[in-house]
């Protein structure tokens, strides 16, 4: 597994959302900031609630507490009463009574220091233990009694304390005594132990800075209780509590010691003047949970260290990874730029190389390279193609005389109709001057590169108007080589381009040639042959010419093939190879073949009528001819209409044209052969059948393909499957005859292997009648 890396975060960060490093750190930063502010402030919220809840608390067990006091201290007050009321009895007469009731209720309420009771003259008349009034007291017994006899007050009153440190904690209460009409008959002084009434709630666990105080209403403090080693105090300072009617509430303020802050909780009973308070430090209460707090606040802060110190050394990786980075996709960008700048370079100096400046057409080298290629090509689809060479005419005068820039307009111009006029996938170059090279890749008849030649003559043809003020009219000559008929490399291609250009030239310009003579004879007007055909059918523009088949054995001449030609009127003589196709292809072959066979027989019975030994005459047959049942039928009448005799007469088909229809076809071979006429089956040893299936068929006659022959002697294969061939035929009783020997040694190799007959350019061409003639009345043809 690969392991967290600032880079491959980085690296990750920058491809998937295409932002810059620097973003990256500033969204990382921002983003890292937010949390630790939000932590912080979620934690001093969650103290800040804890601390409140706390203080909650504590004021309701202050509050509580001060209650519980309060309540405490208005029972003693109450019972402060009752003796005031048991004290009455004394002014209705049962002084003796009343004195061992009041000494009884003093004695059994231990809160009680001391009762004692003042007629209204303010004298004493009883004390449960001998005492000394204070002026004050005696002050404040007869401002009290002023009070109650004019209605202002007639419950109780706070007598003042006594100054001497053993009576601090006595605290005397003034009750005003008097019967149920109302009058006034004393006062009732009792003296609260101050410091046995508090000590009672020492214990209570109100923490170490806890206070509890009974206050008069003016605020005096008459006594405390604090829990701190369990003290009792009597500090006498007035504090300053704030004034208010409610009786009972919560104040906070620093009311003991400065830097300290309280929280006091105060209780009032029945408006009676003294008050009790309970008081306690606000920090001591939080105190138990501020060392948790203290701990959480530390290690938040201990983490915000350590993330805060992650993320500078984070950003300080990833700052250095993003410099280091964009250096780098800089440099990369640079160097893709650097590379492009090359590979333009390097196209156009391979398109000056490669291209001619002024027309932008490919330069010699690469048009031969071009040619080398497709050639190769060529040679394993087995497909044709055409070279041409193409020079304009006149063109030095031009140049000379109309000056450079407007041949270069010239040439520019021409090469424009040249490719409008080849299709993209042909080739076209300029070789060099005036010349171009031309290759037509992939075309299925030689007809279609006269077609194109033609095309091209036309097209250049036309007037070039305006080239810097000049109109032009130029024609070319077109040298035609083509592949593999007329070379099957690249030399002698171009070589035989070149030669039959300059037979153009010579031929009067303007015009397209084949290399090979036999195509030119149909030349640039083939097309126009299609709409002449019938016609010359009709008008016996046909003629045949013959080629003797010899036989091996004595070199007599057995047989005549027919092959028809075309004495155009305005082209000469037109060979099968430029028409027969045609015909095919515009449905004129039967009408074509009947000519054939009718010719032959009247060829035959002329012959014979001027006593002249026949052979036989074979005529070839093409494949759409045997889809027509007819056909028997019509050369059965043609031999009885010339009076021919059958075996006279023998026809070439070609394994092809058995593919089409075989039954159509065996039913067609079957009649002639019972009519007696011989079947030849030509070129054997390029189509697809084999022996074993043309056994099944009435053939007489194999003719081997004049490609085997051609390649006997320097090719070994050939020569065995010739020998094959024809030790297979003679096994089926069937005659072979060699085709196109243009040589001795061929004939010699064919006589050894035991070949029946040849034909061929070594022994005869085909030739006119008159001359078929000759050959006949001398019947042999002794090889040279
Ligand atoms: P094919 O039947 O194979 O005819 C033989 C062709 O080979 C003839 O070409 C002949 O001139 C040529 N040839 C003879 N000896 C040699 C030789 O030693 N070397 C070379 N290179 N060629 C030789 P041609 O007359 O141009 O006929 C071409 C083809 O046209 C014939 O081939 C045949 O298929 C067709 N053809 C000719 N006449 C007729 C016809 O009357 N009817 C039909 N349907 N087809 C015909
Ligand atoms: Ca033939
Ligand atoms: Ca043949």
């Amino acid at each position: 597994m690969q392991s967290f890396t600032p880079k491959l975060l980085c690296h990750w960060l920058i491809r998937q959302s295409r932002i810059s490093w620097r973003m990256a750190l500033f969204t990382g930063l921002i983003l890292i900031a937010s949390l630790l502010l939000l932590a912080w402030w979620l934690a001093l919220q969650r103290l800040e609630a804890e601390k409140t809840l706390i203080g909650e608390n504590a004021r309701v067990q202050q509050e509580t507490l001060a209650e519980v006091i309060s309540e405490n201290l208005t029972q003693v007050l109450d019972r402060g009463r009752l003796i005031s009321i048991a004290a009455n009895e004394w002014f209705d007469g049962k002084q003796l009574d009343a004195a061992s009731r009041l000494s009884s209720m003093r004695a059994t309420d231990r809160a009680l220091l001391r009762i004692t009771l003042y007629d209204h003259d303010l004298k004493q008349i009883y004390s449960s233990s001998p005492t000394t009034e204070s002026l004050e007291l005696i002050d404040s017994l007869q401002a009290f009694l002023k009070e109650v006899q004019n209605g202002t007050s007639t419950k109780l009153a706070v007598g003042p304390r006594s100054m001497s440190y053993e009576q601090a904690w006595e605290l005397p209460l003034l009750f005003p005594v008097g019967n149920h009409s109302g009058r006034l008959n004393g006062i009732l002084v009792v003296v609260l132990d101050l410091g046995y009434f508090l000590g009672l709630y020492q214990h209570i666990d109100i923490g170490r800075s806890g206070v509890i105080q009974v206050l008069k209403f003016d605020g005096e403090k008459l006594a405390e209780a604090r829990q701190a080693g369990l003290v009792l105090d009597i500090n006498r300072s007035v504090m300053n509590l704030p004034k208010t009617e409610a009786q009972k509430g919560t104040w906070i303020g620093q009311f003991f010691d400065a830097g300290h802050t309280y929280r006091t909780s105060f209780r009032n009973q029945d408006n009676h003047p003294l008050i009790v308070t309970v008081s306690r430090d606000v920090d001591e209460t939080l105190n138990d949970r501020i060392s948790a707090h203290t701990r959480l606040l530390a290690i938040l802060g201990f983490l915000t260290a350590i993330i805060v110190l992650a993320t500078f050394w984070f950003a300080r990786n990833l700052k250095h990874q993003g410099l280091l980075l964009s250096a780098l996709s800089k440099s990369d960008q640079e160097k893709q730029e650097l590379i492009a700048e090359l590979q333009e370079e390097k196209r156009r100096a391979f398109d000056l190389a490669a291209h001619d400046h002024l027309t932008g057409l490919p330069n010699r080298r690469i048009f031969h390279e071009l040619v080398v290629s497709h050639i190769a090509s060529f040679k394993r689809s087995r497909k044709l193609c055409a070279l041409m060479y193409l020079d304009l005419d006149r063109f030095k005068a031009i140049n000379d005389n109309l000056g450079h820039h407007v041949g270069d307009l010239l040439l520019q111009t021409i090469s424009i109709r040249l490719r409008e006029a080849l299709r993209e996938s042909d080739v076209i170059a300029r070789l060099g001057g005036d010349e171009f090279g031309l290759m037509l890749t992939g075309i299925e008849t030689i007809d279609d590169a006269a077609l194109v030649a033609s095309k091209i003559i036309e097209s250049i043809g036309l007037p070039c108007t305006n080239l810097d003020g000049h109109d032009i009219q130029i024609t070319p000559s077109i040298g035609i080589a083509i592949f593999p008929r007329d070379g099957q490399d690249l030399n002698s291609l171009t070589r035989h381009a070149d030669t039959a250009m300059y037979q153009s030239k010579r031929a009067g310009r303007g015009r397209f040639t084949f290399y090979d003579p036999a195509l030119n004879q149909g030349g640039e007007r083939l097309f126009n042959l299609e709409q002449r055909l019938s016609k010359a059918i009709a008008e016996n523009e046909l003629v045949l010419h013959f080629q003797p088949k010899v036989r091996l054995s004595d070199y007599r001449i057995v047989g005549l093939e027919a092959l028809v030609r075309w004495q155009h009127p305005d082209h000469g003589l037109i060979y099968p190879n430029d028409f027969i196709p045609m015909a095919e292809r515009i449905g004129l072959i039967d009408k074509l073949g009947d000519w054939v066979a009718q010719a032959c027989c009247i060829q035959l019975a002329q012959w014979q009528a001027e006593g002249v030994a026949v052979v036989p005459i074979a005529f070839n047959v093409s494949a759409k001819q045997l889809l027509d049942i007819e056909l028997p039928q019509r050369i059965a009448e043609y031999l009885a209409i010339h009076g021919v005799a059958p075996g006279n007469i023998e026809i070439e088909i070609t394994e092809n044209s058995l593919v089409d229809s075989i039954e159509v076809a065996r039913q067609i071979l079957e009649r002639l052969e019972a009519l007696g006429v011989g079947i030849s089956l030509d070129d054997f040893g390029n189509g697809f059948s084999n022996l074993a299936y043309i056994r099944t068929l009435p053939i007489h006659c194999l003719k081997i393909d004049r490609e085997f022959i051609n390649n006997i002697r320097n090719r070994h294969d050939d020569a065995v499957i010739v020998s094959s061939i024809i030790t297979l035929a003679h096994n089926l009783n069937m005659r072979v005859v060699a085709e196109g020997v243009e040589m001795s040694d061929q004939l010699i190799h064919l006589k050894t292997a035991g070949c029946d007959e040849a034909q061929g350019y070594y022994l005869s061409r085909p030739v006119p009648a008159v001359a078929a003639r000759e050959l006949l009345i001398s019947s042999t043809m002794a090889p040279a």
